[in-house]
């Protein structure tokens, strides 16, 4: 089963997706690549495979990706078709951190074996703030960030689930309770 987190940015969705893989070792993360610059809190290859445009550019035309987005006009972003299919192969369950387009070519791909939660913040107002307040933006990437929230939120019902995020400890049992529909322990 892939289970595939989705929200605008700075829903606190990553920090969702890590409390999740906390609580089920088994699972494992869909380590994206990206050309986007690494923040000082991440590490390469745990949380993004960190490449250049021209690296990311060469995957593409070695058809290496599952799905891509530009995003915010010039970040590449992408799921690695070797990582899915070893998941897949060795049969356990993937959980995956992305975009809502991206969310969305998975379903395509994959259908019934995704299943796509939606992370919705308490409201736009607030999702401004925990952007500003996490502070890994310039004005700039800030204002590209705030501009993707209606495009992203307008797309909610095309979600199998939607998760409240106004408290992170609620909106993580919610999500396992969805979790715990589709999987059972003796799944890996
Ligand atoms: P951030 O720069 O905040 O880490 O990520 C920006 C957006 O890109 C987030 O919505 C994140 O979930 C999304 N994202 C991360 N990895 C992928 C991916 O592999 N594919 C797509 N389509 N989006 C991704």
């Amino acid at each position: 089963m892939l289970f595939v987190f989705s929200a605008p940015s700075g829903s606190g969705k990553t920090t969702i997706v890590k409390e999740i893989l906390k609580q089920y070792p088994e699972f494992r993360f869909s380590i994206s690549a990206t050309s986007r610059q690494k923040r000082d809190i991440e590490t390469d290859r745990k949380d993004y495979f960190f490449i250049n445009k021209d690296e990311f550019e060469k995957k593409i035309e070695n058809g290496e990706f599952v799905e891509y987005e530009l995003i915010y006009d010039n970040n590449y972003y992408g799921t690695l078709k070797s990582q899915v299919d070893e998941c897949i192969k060795d049969g356990h369950c993937m959980v995956f951190d992305m975009d809502v387009k991206g969310a969305l070519s998975i379903k395509r791909i994959y259908g019934e074996k995704s299943l796509l939660i939606f992370v919705k913040p308490p409201s736009r107002e607030v999702l401004i703030e925990r952007l500003k307040n996490r502070k890994t933006e310039t004005e700039e990437t800030l204002k590209k960030r705030i501009a993707r929230i209606d495009f992203e939120m307008a797309k909610i019902s095309e979600f199998d689930y939607v998760v409240n995020n106004d408290n992170l400890q609620t909106a993580v049992e919610e999500a396992k309770k969805i979790i715990n529909k589709y999987y059972t322990k003796e799944q890996k």
